[in-house]
Parts: C-alpha cells; structure tokens; sequence
C-alpha cells in the first residue's frame, strides 16, 4: 500500500513548493460528506474542494448525468460545432441570477478566467479602463485576478508589476473596526483624488469575502455600491464564484441585499466537482463583446455542461437554499457559543452567511492580535481527529467551515464535535 508520507515525499519532488500545501493526506475516495485518504483514513469534509461540492461528493444525479454524457460526446469545443447542453445552462442561469431584466451567458472553465472575462466585458461596454476592488479580496490567480486580489503576500509578491488602472478600498469589516461609512468615505476621497469616476469600468466585490476571512458585506454597503455605480455609470461585478449556488442561504449572494448585478460571475458549486464557469450579465453589456473576441477551446465541455444542469436540480429537488441556512444556524450557533465560552479565549469573531460559517482566532479576542500559527495547528489536528478544515483570512487566522450542503445532520454534528475536539487540543 501506498502510504500519505511516501505520496507527500513524492508530491515535494515533483511539483514545486510554491503550489500551496494545506494536509498531507492524499484522498482516494468521497461519498457526499465524506473523504477516504489512501490509507483508509476518513475524513468528513468541511472544506467541499473549496467551496466546489455544494451538492457532495459524487452525488448519484450528477454521476447519472455525466456517464450518460460520456456515452454520447466528450468534446467538440462549443465555438466550433455546438452542442445543447450548453445552451440549456446559459439559459438556466439567465434566468436564475438575480435581475428583472434580459440577460445573456457564456461559460468558461475557472473562476479566474470568469474574472478575466468580466473585465474585458466592462471595458469594451463602457470604454473605460479602470477598476475598483477592495481590500482583503480574492478573485484568482490569473495576471488581472491576481491584481484585483487585495492581499499582496502571497498572491501579488514577486509576479509584479500588477495590470495598471486597478484601485483598493477597504472593505467593511465590524470585528477590524471598518464601518460601511468609512468604505464609502474611502471610496469617495479615491472618486476626488486619484480617480475620477468617469473613468471607472467597473466595481469588482464579492458579496462575502471567501480566502478574505469570510466577511459578509452588510447589505447597505452593496446596496450602496449599486447606487453609485448607476450614478457613474460604473458596471457593479459581482463575484459570486464562492458564495453562489445556495451556499449563503439564497442561491446567490446578493439575494440578501435585494440588489441585482450587472456583470455576476459564477463558478465552483455551479459544476458540483466538475470545472466550469460562467458570466452572466446584463444582455446589453454582454453584446458590447467584439465579435470572436471571447472563448475558449474547453469552456463549457459537455461534460462539465451535464454536470451543472443535474446541479442545478438537485439544488431545487433538494431545497438546498433552506438546508444552507439550517446548516449555518446550527453551525453559527454553535461557534458563538465557544465565543462566549471562557474556555475558548482565542474565538475572537464568529461571521457567518448561510453555510459560509468561520471564527477568527485571535490572542484574548483581540483583533489586532491574530494567531495563525493556532488556526494552522488547529486544521491539523482536526485532521488527526478526521475533519478537513480550511483556514482563510488576511492574516491566515480564520477557520472557515464549508460542508456539503447535502451533509446529514449525524455528520455535521460528527464534524462539530471534532472541530471542538481539535480546539480544546491545539
Ligand atoms: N473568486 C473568488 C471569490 C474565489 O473564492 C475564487 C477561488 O477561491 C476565485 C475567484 C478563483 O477561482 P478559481 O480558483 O476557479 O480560478
């Protein structure tokens, strides 16, 4: 047999360090909310591949669709013989995202390549150059993505220099001290100072900041980013890559706020573990695109194209919007909790969307003391205690949970005991 420390001895060969590392285990075998490592260890699973499972691991619909998929075409490159299954989502998704008003879709395969995407969009809409983004933001690791992104180590050292035109504000944040009026302040010296508004393509956020440290944006700020982007004629983008598909309790984001996007893009859950992506816009900004100027020869395969259609039914047939919600109340419970618990003094915040749930550990709760170094020992030893955990944040102190949302109640409360476990451990 194989085992996780020889896999690890040849993983650090092979692939270079750079490629972020979190546990050495190698993982064989999932099932829903499950993991099994090439050892036979098993894990429940708090992370879902990232925010991707939102339906589980393998679900038997999604695996249904795609085998049958398999049997009829795996590729032809949508762009040059087409086929329906793409269609069909476009379709879905114009009519799922938010918006009362005609819009239009087109896939592409990463997150990233979605960001990428939505800025060439706005630019060739608007014929502006410039972009606003915030601090403590994550949008991928692609040259504009990565610009876009706030935190400069590890994302933006070294790869310089950035795309120009790009500007950061602060983002609220209540346990940091940041008001939704001190972003808007902050906004409204850069619109005075550095740049004006009329240069301005679009305004990039993420509903809740996901690598950030899992930051909800109060619903005025968004709210509040709509009104000044309709007053500049500034495209709003919304990136709802990590939060979108039922994970926050509504099936995007931005739901809460009662806002609408004008450019939103999608990716992660949308595929249930297969890799596609999508932007989604408004149908007047979308045919401002130069003709053949976007694409790609693997965007929207047909097998990711099932994938997400038989995703999409089972977040319907499975009312996984309500099961978000239950799962973050049990789970925010919980955690604050441990907050108030004189046992637990480094649980300085509890945030929470729906399912997107995360503590900030922090030395005697103090927000201007983080502690990395327990976050990092913590995921570890919810390893040993067979919890995969991710940490999150600006500083790496956020334990941030992101289970399946198709998670029996059994294993959640399993999962909630090891993480408890594993706290009191490290
Ligand atoms: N945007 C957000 C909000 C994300 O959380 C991520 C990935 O974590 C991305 C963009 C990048 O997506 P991908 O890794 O698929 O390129």
């Amino acid at each position: 047999m194989t085992t996780n420390a020889e896999m690890t001895e040849r993983r650090v060969a092979a692939i270079p360090t750079g490629l972020s590392r979190h546990l050495d285990v190698f993982i064989d075998r999932a099932e829903n909310a499950e993991l099994w490592d090439i050892e036979g260890n098993r894990y429940i699973d708090f992370a879902s591949g990232i925010a991707v499972t939102n339906t589980g691991h393998r679900h038997p619909k999604v695996l249904a669709a795609v085998r049958e998929q398999l049997d009829q075409v795996t590729h032809t490159s949508f762009q040059t013989t087409p086929y329906a299954n793409y269609v069909q989502v476009c379709e879905r998704l114009n009519r799922l995202v938010p918006g009362d008003f005609p819009k239009k879709t087109y896939l592409v395969s990463t997150g990233a390549e979605a960001i990428e995407n939505a800025v060439k969009i706005a630019r060739a809409a608007t014929g502006r150059s410039a972009f606003i983004a915030f601090a403590g933001a994550f949008h991928g690791r692609t040259l504009m993505a990565t610009t876009l992104t706030g935190k400069t180590v590890p994302y933006k050292h070294g790869f310089g220099p950035m795309v120009p035109d790009v500007f950061h504000v602060p983002f609220p944040n209540a346990y940091h001290g940041v008001t939704v009026d001190q972003s808007l302040a902050a906004l409204d010296v850069l619109f005075k100072t550095d740049l004006h508004p009329s240069r301005v393509a679009g305004i990039v956020v993420e509903p809740v900041q996901g690598e950030g440290g899992f930051n909800p944006a109060p619903a005025e700020f968004l709210q509040a980013l709509r009104r000044i982007c309709d007053e500049h004629g500034i495209l709003l983008i919304v990136d709802e890559i990590q939060t979108g598909f039922a994970r926050t309790g509504q099936m995007f984001a931005i739901e809460h706020a009662g806002i609408a996007a004008d450019l939103m893009t999608l990716a992660k859950g949308l595929g249930g573990g297969f890799p596609i992506a999508a932007v989604t816009g408004r149908l007047d900004v979308m045919e401002k695109i130069p003709a053949a100027g976007v694409g790609g020869t693997f965007a929207g395969s047909p097998l990711s194209c099932a994938a997400a259609l038989a995703v999409l039914d089972v977040i319907e047939e499975e009312g996984l919007v309500a099961r978000a919600a239950q799962i973050g109340e049990r789970l925010t419970e919980t955690l604050r909790g441990w907050q108030r618990s004189n046992a637990f003094a480094c649980v300085g915040d509890v945030r929470s969307l729906g399912s997107m749930v995360a503590m900030e550990l922090s030395h005697d709760r103090d927000p201007k003391r983080p502690w990395p170094e327990l976050t990092k020992l913590l995921t570890q030893k919810a390893a040993q205690h067979g919890l995969v955990l991710l940490s999150c944040g600006t500083y790496g102190n956020v334990i941030r949970v992101l289970a399946p949302l198709t998670i029996p109640d059994e294993i959640l409360n399993e999962g909630i005991a090891a993480l408890e476990r594993a706290l009191r451990e490290a």
